[in-house]
């Protein structure tokens, strides 16, 4: 039996092979294409005749692909790596099928016009956004817009695939050797001992400095040498555009017209105004002009703070900074305003106590209950479950957590679905997902000592766990995390963030590892100082990058094309405070909007901290652990899945719409 097709308790990682995978897949695909085809074929049309069989269906092929595409991130290997490739275009397929069934979209709204009175609030928000979603695909146009817009989503596809590796093959083509070691100066060990490893590869003399991210972080934080600095950011700052030390050899600036354009025309062709207004659709914002004028008053609120920043920074460094400079001058004030090393944290938060702690403050928040699972198959020895309770002892599901970094595990940290909740009459399954970290291992004997960064990342991807774990939607597109709004998702993991900062949480989730003590006041005041430094600086550069974002996208006009340049210098005149150099060509390597997920999106991570700030808010102006204000949170907002409208939950749980107030607060910005 193929393991992949056991669908009844946890995933049997420990039989799992590649050659299960594409078989597992096709087979399910198959047996889904045959249940709609009944489904369909059944006539009836009511929401248990049709909506169930495909929640079921969709649950199925989810348990199949789940613990594949878990594999493929935290255990990759080459056969397996293939197996999970060649199943990609499989699944997008059989998506693409169904998003273009019109026999399934006019059965979606039979059920919605003549059931829906008789369902109820989460069955119809379901039904709303299955019908919205298949208007987003294009189910409901003529044959010609059809065709049109399938082949502008493949125009699409391949014009962002090439902006990113233009960006990738520009950044991997330079390079900088040094033979001076006193050019160096400053630079950490570590970057030090790779550049002269690179330089050794290429049997060149000397270090030889790359164009990727840490390097680049680690020279224009830093470097002493200005020069060296400037270099970088050049290099840097004129990926795959026009200018730079390879102008023109990458250039992305065709690229962003055409994608810009055929953007444009994918949204008109669907009946909307400009690409915003099709990015808006989905979210928890309702429409570009309530965005604009978000980002516009959090501006209003940054500008003056970033400028005195910059103004002290300056003051400080005894010279006007270029934008070069300031990497280097902020990381020299922060130290000697609030010299704390990840060294002097690590022995203070021991991953076991800090887990401990976490649990105690979930457990006092929620009255749930965890406890550690032996015998579950993993897919690692480092791997560990975890069962999650109701106060009653009940249960509710569980949870992974693989917190150490490996060879053949992607980076950074999250949080994904291995089972989503499911309860019809005849079948109930309880949701299970996966944390996934990449701390530095443990040395023997000791556990695993954790930075405070880590600390906040584990809280962060703990909080995306209970939104998961917390849910009780029945139906797993709308539980837990799904069906979320892309701009409301981030709400219950920034939220949970906030704890690891607590001054009540603190001594909880941490102890000394030889004496046991909690992070002593005088750290805490230094680790919270560093928390607020140079906010207002912070936030006017992602503001920058979300009004940029938003007007490209809200403004576009195919007679004018993008006027990218005079956007971005309106926006930068309006929101700056760092003086870009004439040869800064950022947006063409922007590859969060032009590449990514995040086109007239990029607002979203400022929405989510307004909100998280604001919901802890409430908290804290009841008590950071009280009952009453924890109940509405569940109630409102964690326990709801996607199956309400996400700003309809805020004011049912905050009792208005979001104030950015409490945010400008965490970061020190209130008026
Ligand atoms: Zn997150």
């Amino acid at each position: 039996m193929n393991p992949l097709l056991t669908h009844d308790g946890l995933p049997a990682f420990g039989a799992i092979r590649p050659e299960h995978v594409e078989p597992a897949v096709r087979a399910q695909l198959e047996s889904n294409r045959k249940t709609l085809a009944a489904v369909l074929a059944g006539g009836e049309r009511s929401f248990g005749a049709v909506v169930e069989p495909l929640e079921r269906m969709h649950h199925r092929l989810n348990r199949t692909w789940s613990p594949v595409s878990h594999l493929n991130a935290v255990m990759n290997n080459e056969p397996l790596r293939s197996a999970y490739t060649s199943c990609l275009p499989l699944i997008s397929e059989y998506q693409t099928e169904l998003g273009q069934n019109e026999t399934l979209y006019a059965a979606y709204q039979q059920i919605a016009r003549h059931e829906g009175n008789r369902l109820d609030a989460s069955q119809r928000k379901l039904i709303d956004n299955a019908l919205r979603d298949f208007r987003l695909a294009g189910v409901a146009l003529d044959e010609a817009r059809k065709a049109r817009f399938k082949e502008l989503m493949q125009t699409l596809a391949r014009l962002q695939a090439k902006f990113e590796e233009n960006v990738l093959d520009c950044a991997a083509a330079w390079s900088k050797q040094v033979t001076d070691e006193a050019q160096l100066a400053g630079l950490p060990q570590a970057v030090i001992a790779r550049a002269r490893a690179t330089a050794a590869t290429r049997k060149l003399d000397g270090w030889v400095l790359t164009l990727d991210q840490p390097t680049y972080l680690a020279v224009l934080t830093h470097a002493t040498d200005s020069g060296l600095r400037r270099e970088l950011y050049e290099a840097w700052s004129t990926r795959a555009s026009d200018r730079g030390p390879q102008a023109g050899r990458f250039d992305n600036t065709a690229m962003v017209e055409d994608i810009l354009r055929a953007r444009h025309e994918a949204a008109t062709v669907l009946g909307f105004a400009n690409y915003t207004e099709f990015s808006l659709a989905t979210k928890m914002a309702s429409s570009p002009r309530e965005v604009r004028e978000f980002l516009e008053e959090l501006a209003a609120h940054c500008v003056p703070v970033a400028r005195r920043e910059l103004a002290e920074l300056e003051a400080f460094a005894g010279a006007r900074l270029e934008a070069w400079d300031i990497p280097y001058w902020a990381e020299r004030l922060q130290r000697e305003r609030f010299s704390i090393s990840d060294d002097e944290l690590r022995p203070y938060f021991p991953l076991p106590r800090v887990l401990e702690g976490m649990f105690a403050v979930a457990s006092q928040l929620y009255g749930v209950s965890f406890r550690e699972r032996s015998g579950v198959e993993l897919w690692h020895g480092e791997a560990r479950f975890f069962d999650l309770a109701n106060a009653a002892g009940e249960p509710l599901g569980g949870f992974y957590l693989d917190p150490y970094a490996r060879a053949q595990k992607r980076s950074g940290a999250w949080m994904d679905e291995c089972i989503g909740r499911l309860e019809l009459e005849s079948v109930r399954e309880l949701p299970v997902a996966y944390l996934v970290c990449n701390f530095l291992p443990p040395v023997a004997p000791r556990p695993a000592l954790l930075t405070h960064d880590e600390v906040v990342t584990l809280f962060h991807e703990f909080g995306h766990g209970l939104h998961h774990l917390l849910t009780r939607a029945r139906y797993p597109s709308i539980a837990g995390i799904n069906g979320v709004p892309w701009d409301a998702v981030e709400l219950p993991s920034q939220f949970m963030e906030n704890y690891a900062w607590s001054e009540e949480v603190l001594p909880r989730i941490s102890g000394h590892i030889d004496t046991g003590a909690a992070l002593p006041p005088e750290m805490v005041r230094r680790l919270k100082g560093s928390r607020t430094f140079q906010a207002g600086m912070r936030a006017v550069r992602q503001l920058e990058f979300a009004l940029f974002d938003l007007r490209l996208h809200s403004e576009y006009d195919p007679a004018r094309g993008s006027r990218l340049p005079e956007i971005l210098a309106e926006v930068r005149t309006r929101v700056a405070v760092v003086r870009h150099p004439e040869f800064n060509r950022f947006a063409h390597s922007f590859g969060h909007i032009f590449a990514g997920g995040y086109a007239a999106g990029y607002y979203s991570y400022k929405w989510a901290e307004v909100l998280a700030a604001d919901a802890f808010a409430a908290f804290e102006e009841a008590g950071v652990f009280d009952g009453a204000t924890a109940r509405r949170f569940v109630d409102s907002i964690l326990s709801r899945g996607g199956s309400r409208d996400a700003m309809e939950a805020f004011v049912e749980f905050r009792g208005r719409k979001p104030d950015i107030q409490p945010l400008l607060r965490q970061f020190g910005m209130a008026a």
